[in-house]
């Protein structure tokens, strides 16, 4: 039988896998690893003076993970560079916030290449390895210019952006190319499927059809798997206590209220600057509905040492500090701005007491948040999700509110209709909603991705 082998940049299994604290991410490879007796291998997060070529084996939690020390040059280069100032604005439309620096890129390709040559001695075979994510697009390359055949495919977690749009960055035709040594590669969504098969087609001058693309004088499959949360564990921590503990908490805290919440890693893509000026038009269009309502926003840091993630959060300490100077009396606190980080049992209880859940990234990958919203939700009483157009899960959650992030007019009116809607269409909305999250939950997107890359019958592969 073969041995699963995945591969990014972080390697984060669960200690105890009956604890559920990591994400469903971790928990489903973690699952799908002890079974196949695979290995998870990444970076272990350290520098060391003199990269050293070989890996640290352990057994966490029973998976055998492979971790990789880097240089302090490759961490400047390969993450905070070419990974967190390049590949990530680019990829959520930023091209204003990306640096294309020589030195990012060539960091970029010597990390990789020593993925690649630390990696090797452990691939047998029969083995179908994985690459996770933005970080490791030529490890493919580098794997089989050292005479690697196995099977390998590629996920990509973060938008496939517009032709135009990747266009920008410097030696993009390299970068795609890379792509091509893999057997299979994954999006989330239709929309950056059809965003590849335009730069194939129209950029490339290759051909795209019926889910393989010819380009570059290779070929390979292209298909589209959204990934979902572990909606069972998600459903078995409703009743932990810390949840119930949280959910008693906020509950005590709405005193007749109703409650926003918006639950984010402190980043540009997230639209929150967006958000909290148009909860603020919301406020001023609305005064009937002041000390109705508040919105609590837990958003926490993220690349603290990235200058775009600093100006972001002092636009955001001066947006909500004006909020709630203007707008808040006595016992009414308009806005809470939360930069503190919770456990996925904590938040589950966060989730389920609040009325209506605020997802409007500019863009997103897929973003979880909104699904594990639907999941915490008392089937009885469920509330609101207001999702944006450019989240990926906006393709398959049509039925919650969609907007647009950036009309703060069509945000405030939304939020006015989440709070005026009745049961019965709060819970017609829910249960589509979640029908779909529990079909497409973590453990159907990682044996879709894995039985198409092994051959068998690819049922989500998209024309
Ligand atoms: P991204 O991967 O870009 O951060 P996702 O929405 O896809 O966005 O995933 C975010 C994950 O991190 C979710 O599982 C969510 O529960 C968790 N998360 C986000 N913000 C917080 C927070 N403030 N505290 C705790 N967990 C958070």
């Amino acid at each position: 039988m073969s041995r699963l082998i995945v591969v990014s940049n972080r390697v984060n299994p669960p200690a105890d896998p009956g604890v559920g604290t990591a994400g469903g991410l971790a928990m489903a490879l973690a699952a799908a690893l002890r079974d196949d007796k695979g290995v998870w291998f990444g970076w272990s997060g350290e520098t060391v003076e003199r990269f050293a070529g070989r890996p640290k084996i352990e057994n966490v939690g029973g998976v055998t993970v492979a971790l990789v020390d880097l240089e302090e040059q490759d961490r400047t280069e390969y993450y905070d560079g070419y990974a967190n100032r390049t590949l990530w604005p680019l990829f959520h439309y930023r091209t204003d916030l990306a640096s294309f620096e020589r030195s990012f890129g060539e960091g970029y390709l010597r990390v990789n290449e020593r993925f690649a040559e630390t990696l090797l001695p452990l691939i047998r075979p029969d083995d179908l390895i994985w690459v996770q994510d933005y970080h490791l697009i030529p490890l493919g390359r580098e794997l089989r210019r050292r005479g690697i055949e196995n099977r390998i495919g590629f996920f990509l977690h973060t938008p496939w952006p517009a032709r135009r749009v990747i266009n920008t960055l410097p030696k993009h035709a390299e970068l795609v190319e890379a792509l091509f040594a893999y057997d299979l590669v994954g999006f989330h969504t239709n929309d950056y499927l059809d965003s590849f098969g335009d730069y194939v087609i129209n950029e490339a001058g290759g051909e795209f059809e019926w889910g393989v693309a010819r380009a570059f004088g290779r070929s390979m499959r292209a298909g589209v798997f959204p990934i979902g949360i572990d909606v069972e564990e998600f459903r078995q921590s409703r009743k932990s206590k810390a949840a119930l503990d949280y959910f008693k908490r906020v509950q005590a805290s709405k005193i007749n209220r109703k409650v926003l919440l918006g639950v984010d890693r402190l980043d540009y893509s997230k639209g929150l600057e967006e958000r909290f000026l148009a909860y603020e038009r919301f406020l001023d269009d609305n005064p009937e509905r002041s000390e109705q309502v508040f919105f609590l926003q837990i958003a926490t840091p993220s690349r603290t040492d990235v200058g775009a993630y600093q100006d972001l959060r002092e636009r955001l300490d001066t947006i909500s500090g004006r909020v709630n100077g203007t707008h808040a009396t006595v016992d009414w606190v308009p806005l809470r701005y939360v930069n503190q980080s919770y456990r996925r049992d904590e938040l589950c209880g966060i989730y389920r007491a609040s009325d209506i859940a605020l997802v409007t990234p500019l863009r997103d990958g897929m973003n979880l948040v909104a699904k594990e919203y639907v999941a915490a939700q008392d089937e009885r009483n469920p509330g609101v999700l207001i999702l944006s157009e450019f989240a990926g899960a906006a393709e398959e959650m049509q039925d919650a509110l969609i907007v647009n992030p950036l009309s703060h007019e069509d945000v405030a009116d939304a939020i006015r209709r989440g709070l005026d809607m009745p049961l019965a269409e709060r819970k017609r909305r829910w249960e589509s909603l979640m029908d779909n999250v529990t079909r497409g939950d973590v453990t159907a997107w990682r044996d879709n991705f894995v039985s198409a890359l092994s051959g068998e019958p690819a049922v989500q592969l998209a024309s």
